[in-house]
């Protein structure tokens, strides 16, 4: 498949005109509606169903995603997502009753779940649909007006999604903008004050959109990255861990963002560990996994030259093989590279997975520490009291105990990262939050107004007040 081209603009105006129509449809006053909303999550639904085969081929031609991948990590999310939101969008949209404290009498409160207006959600490249489709879901629920901006780096899903919303979304209520993040991002920006701004991507371009942000007082959700650890303990059960592992590494060619980053493994079980890692690589994609049909490749170029180096950094227990023309590398496992090396020191983001031994929890725990607040944490132990010890101890986004990578697949739990992993959170009811501004409003009734409150004051009053604020 040709990749399509970005499209640029030289015409920085054309934002402002985007955002026209869409203020112009969110002050109509539709999308505040629940059928609306429900309608338009349906739709959604329908457009993914109608052209999933052609999802699935922009995938393949991008990042050659495996089916199986493809259609459950960026499509089967996505229709769990909207599934979720249509069976709690009346719950989600109910204003709801608050207490008022007696000497506000005769007052009653609500807590009024508002929309926030026009948003823009940017994504990654590496889960390209289901990055850029399940923060909508969200935007959509709360009843915002939405530019979408795809990465560049997956051209063919950012071309496939401009088509599918020009052809099935009103305009001025879901627009997609393509083309080079940092100048379409950086312009429109300039351009429009948008009323949130929904970002996933790596720590140093959430940092540029926080501090343009900042410039418009616009509230921001960033979904970083980080170094996300795995600690298998002594008494964990070896097997688990290792296919665990190896699943949530390589899957996707290890380019997640809560995929784990590197193991540290008990010195007493760290060859058993080694072994087993190596028979489930093998079990899953065969002796050569160039040839299987269950293994992605490297977005780019770029990419790959970046991983190439870092398989300097260390000795190469398995894998290790790399074709730059095919945007090939192996499932690989590093043992022990040094704490000072790249491969420890930044987000791999790519199917090489170092392995490193640890005598004791205080040492793990000091690895760990080296890096910022990772998104994701996984431990593999039998024991209550040990995880309950780690998750005290570090800090992180969410993670699993004797799993990888599958806590941001339930829309029951919130998900997002903290301090350098990110800012905010999403899924499920928290998409909706995320998305809303709840507003605090007080009624009161005219049959009494209390005259403590105005002038003239007296002593008498002035008691009053003492004794109620006492
Ligand atoms: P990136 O930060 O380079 O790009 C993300 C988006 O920002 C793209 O749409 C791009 O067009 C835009 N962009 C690029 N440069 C920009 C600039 N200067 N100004 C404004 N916008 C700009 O990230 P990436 O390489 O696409 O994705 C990889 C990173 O994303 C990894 O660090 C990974 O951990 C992280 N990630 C996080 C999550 C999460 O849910 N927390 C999910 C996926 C990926």
């Amino acid at each position: 498949m040709q990749a399509p081209q970005n499209q640029n603009t030289d015409n920085p105006g054309i934002y402002t005109e985007i955002y026209r129509r869409h203020r112009d449809f969110y002050e109509s006053g539709k999308t505040q509606d629940h059928h609306f909303r429900a309608s338009q999550l349906k739709l959604l639904r329908k457009v993914i169903k109608t052209h999933e085969r052609e999802i699935l081929g922009a995938l393949h031609a991008d990042l050659r995603k495996p089916e199986f991948e493809a259609f459950t990590s960026e499509i089967g999310l996505v229709y769990d997502e909207i599934a979720f939101a249509l069976d709690h969008l009346k719950a989600w949209m109910k204003p709801q009753k608050i207490t008022t404290p007696a000497v506000l009498f005769p007052t009653t409160s609500r807590i009024i779940p508002g929309s926030k207006g026009t948003v823009l959600i940017i994504a990654p490249w590496n889960y390209p649909v289901m990055l850029l489709l399940s923060p909508l879901v969200g935007a959509i629920a709360a009843g915002n007006t939405v530019f979408l901006k795809p990465s560049e780096l997956a051209p063919h899903c950012a071309a496939l999604m401009e088509t599918l919303f020009a052809e099935n979304f009103d305009p001025g209520y879901i627009s997609v903008v393509n083309g080079d993040g940092a100048k379409v991002v950086s312009e429109m920006m300039d351009a429009i004050t948008f009323d949130h701004i929904f970002f996933t991507g790596g720590t140093s371009v959430g940092k540029i959109i926080a501090q343009k942000a900042a410039k418009t007082l616009t509230p921001v959700t960033l979904e970083l990255g980080g170094k996300s650890p795995a600690v298998v303990e002594a008494d964990a059960d070896i097997t688990l861990a290792a296919k665990h592992i190896a699943w949530g590494r390589f899957f996707n060619a290890g380019q997640s963002c809560v995929s784990p980053d590197y193991v540290l493994v008990h010195r007493s079980q760290k060859q058993k560990f080694t072994d087993k890692i190596c028979h489930f690589i093998r079990e899953f994609w065969g002796e050569n996994p160039q040839e299987s049909e269950s293994y992605g490749r490297i977005i780019n170029h770029r990419r790959f030259d970046v991983l190439n180096d870092f398989l300097k950094d260390g000795n190469i227990i398995a894998g290790g093989q790399t074709d730059r023309e095919d945007l090939y590398i192996a499932p690989t496992v590093v043992d022990h590279p040094s704490m000072e090396s790249r491969l420890m020191k930044e987000e791999i983001f790519g199917p090489i997975l170092p392995v490193i031994p640890f005598s004791d929890r205080a040492e793990a725990v000091s690895i760990i520490h080296r890096n910022p607040q990772p998104l994701a944490f996984y431990l593999f132990t039998q024991s209550d009291q040990t995880s309950d010890e780690y998750i005290r101890r570090i800090d992180f986004g969410g993670g699993c105990i004797n799993n990888t990578m599958i806590h941001l697949a339930s829309p029951h739990l919130p998900f997002g990262g903290v301090g350098s992993s990110g800012m905010g959170s999403y899924h499920g009811e928290q998409s909706f939050r995320t998305f809303s501004h709840y507003k605090s409003v007080m009624k009161t009734r005219a049959f009494y107004d209390n005259p403590l409150r105005y002038p003239p004051y007296n002593n008498r009053k002035t008691d009053i007040a003492q004794w109620v604020f006492d």
